[in-house]
């Protein structure tokens, strides 16, 4: 069992440290992330309400979602490990307004402090960086009030995903910097979805995200063969 401090893998954090400069550069390493961003925060707006919503942004590296989310009238705290791109997050909010509560916590120490205080929790592209994923799963559990809403993205685990997620997105179409996921850590939407019900939390949705290497778009919809979102709600 990882102690609060412990879920952490300092190599898998080191590597957004390194990169945290290039954070709100739409054409840069995190392109990815900005592209997907608009289609990540309406399934959430069509899932939980965030308007006045109390919102805790788990792995929020330089706050593409946190202040999204913000924008969208929540009051955002994103937590991360990486001081790189919460110091990035914390100067970009200056330069869109943007209101978020950026801290260096895990999710397991911040449910020690705050359990049950959160209308929402979002835990997105995190998940596979992390030692033990139930564990984060469980303090986001911790986290969110009785019948609030806690929405997950992750990559799926087969031979599919290797070829697209890995190869592909990495190394053929170069979405993302090489290195940045690692196969054995991606996770099949049914050890999400049994992590999550241990936890408490009950499966209302799930949707994949495609790539369309001819139109360079991002859809959301179909199989969760490679990348996909879940949505969850408390007991
Ligand atoms: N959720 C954001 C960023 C995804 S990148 C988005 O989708 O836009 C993954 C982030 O998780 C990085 O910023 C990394 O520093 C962070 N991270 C990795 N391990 C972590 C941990 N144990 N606790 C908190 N954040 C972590």
């Amino acid at each position: 069992m990882h102690t609060a401090r412990e879920n952490v893998d300092p190599a898998e954090v080191a590597k957004f440290d390194a990169l945290a400069s290039r954070w709100w550069d739409p054409d840069g390493q995190f392109r990815a992330l900005h592209d997907i961003n608009p289609l990540r925060l309406d399934w959430i707006r069509q899932h939980a309400q965030l308007a006045q919503a109390r919102v805790v942004d788990i792995g929020c590296g330089g706050g593409i979602l946190a202040e999204s989310m913000a924008t969208s009238g929540a009051n955002v705290i994103g937590i991360d490990m990486a001081e790189g791109p919460l110091a990035v997050a914390r100067l970009h909010q200056h330069e869109s307004d943007a209101k978020v509560d950026y801290r260096k916590a895990t999710a397991e120490e911040l449910a020690g402090q705050e359990a049950g205080s959160f209308d929402v929790v979002t835990c997105l592209e995190m998940l596979e960086h992390v030692p033990d994923p139930a564990l984060v799963i469980k303090s986001c559990a911790e986290l969110v009030k009785p019948g609030g809403h806690v929405f997950f993205s992750t990559i799926n685990r087969n031979p599919k995903s290797f070829a697209f997620a890995i190869v592909g997105a990495e190394y053929v179409l170069k979405l993302l910097p090489a290195g940045t996921h690692e196969y054995e850590k991606f996770i099949r939407p049914s050890e999400l979805d049994s992590w999550a019900r241990s936890a408490g939390l009950s499966l209302r949705d799930s949707i994949g995200m495609h790539y369309n290497p001819i139109t360079a778009e991002y859809s959301l919809g179909g199989n969760l063969d490679v990348n996909y979102l879940m949505y969850f709600q408390r007991e």
